[in-house]
């Protein structure tokens, strides 16, 4: 019997494990319950903690896979956790952790959900993938088709950096460049996807599979902190990175692991922040980014034209965990990066950089209490866009 199902987010309308990306009921997108009473039967996190081997299969029964399926893995997780010295001003006992998810094995933390849903591909006996991308999922959905043997189709938006295009292509994908920004290739690959019987793995909630693989962000989190973060830093462009990550913790509550829950905090860059947007208005729902898209933060550019709703699922997880939203502007992204690798040692990709910047931001308005324990993700590593990094300096040398 499987210990899980997708369930409606929304009307908590309950389906087969199957590929399927919305409630046939209500359109909402999808969430995955297990049988937390059998898998919590008995004590689970404790042992595991202690455990050999890092990747993210160690929880692979809170993951969405059928039992003795073989996973699709390139050792993704067991990302390391360092504390920062110089680039804060720390005070007050506080201190300010990066979760290098930099270092999985295609540089961001796609691995972890793209590991799941590939997993989950070939558990269903699909042999084609197809997904939208501004760039690192589609690096990620690319090498691990080729590790699980299937085809793999992406559409990119105009502006994916060069670096991240040339990979995809390295990794043996067909990669079609879409006029326009994410919200148009995200819709092409969901005409595609339908068109082809393939799996759509477009990193939004399209794929309630893969966005459970970022849980495991949450339960390393406990293992090498070893106890809960008051703060939780995360870039976001829909936001299932950090939705996932608060999930991860809901579960280590109900398990009894944890007594408390993080407070999380959404990065948007200031020239695309729907999220941020409604969240400052007070709003219910988010709505579409209506102005042009101008941020060099490509990896969250996303100005959630077609899929709002996603975009308030996120905005109703910050306000459950009484977090809050804020957006970052271009000129602070380029310093901090700089700031980062300089004094840290972290070379960052501009939109991982939001979630230093927007740490430095809470500090500076009084927004993080006494001996706090704050975390930021470094969602993806600087070499995926170094033109960026070599365009910014060039244009500083007079
Ligand atoms: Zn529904």
């Amino acid at each position: 019997m499987n210990t899980f199902r997708p369930v409606c987010w929304y009307c908590g309308e309950t389906y087969e494990a199957e590929p399927i990306y919305t409630c046939r009921r209500c359109k909402g997108t999808l969430d995955i319950r297990y049988e937390y009473k059998e898998i919590f039967g008995k004590a689970y996190f404790e042992p595991l903690s202690a455990s050999a081997g890092s990747d993210i299969w160690r929880f692979r029964e809170l993951l969405p896979i059928w039992p003795n399926r073989k996973a699709v893995t390139l050792g993704e997780g067991g990302t390391p956790l360092i504390r920062t010295h110089n680039i804060l001003n720390i005070a007050n006992n506080q201190s300010l952790w990066l979760k290098l998810e930099s270092v999985n094995p295609t540089l961001a933390f796609k691995d972890r959900p793209l590991a799941v849903a590939m997993t989950a591909a070939a558990q269903f006996g699909l042999n084609e993938v197809v997904c939208a991308s501004t760039g690192n999922t589609g690096v990620a959905a690319a090498a691990y088709a080729a590790r699980a043997g299937l085809r793999c189709t992406i559409y990119v938006p105009e502006g994916t950096p060069e670096e991240k295009r040339a990979a995809m292509e390295q990794y043996g994908a067909v990669l079609h460049t879409v006029k326009g920004h994410y919200s148009d290739a995200y819709k092409v690959a969901e005409e595609m996807a339908l068109e082809r019987q393939a799996f759509n793995l477009t990193s939004t909630y399209m794929n309630p599979y893969a966005v459970e693989g970022n849980k495991t962000v949450a339960y390393e989190l406990a293992f090498q902190l070893g106890k809960v973060p008051d703060w939780i830093i995360v870039p976001i462009g829909a936001g299932p990175l950090l939705s996932g990550i608060y999930k991860g913790f809901k579960e280590m509550q109900l398990a009894g692991f944890i007594d408390k829950l993080p407070r999380m905090a959404g990065v948007q860059a200031e020239g695309c922040a729907p999220i941020v947007k409604a969240f400052h208005n007070g709003e219910a729902g988010v709505q579409p980014w209506s102005d042009p898209v101008q941020t060099i933060a490509s990896g969250i550019a996303d100005p959630l034209l077609t899929y709002p709703a996603d975009g308030t699922r996120t905005l109703s997880v910050i306000r459950e965990s009484k977090g809050i939203a804020l957006a970052i502007a271009d000129a602070e992204l380029h310093r901090y990066r700089k700031l980062l690798a300089e004094r840290e040692g972290v070379l960052a990709e501009l939109s991982s950089v939001t979630a230093v910047a927007a740490a430095a931001h809470m500090q500076q308005t009084g927004l993080l209490e006494q001996n706090a324990t704050i975390v930021s993700i470094v969602t993806g590593h600087g070499l995926k866009d170094m033109s960026a990094a070599i365009n910014h300096t060039k244009g500083s040398v007079l």
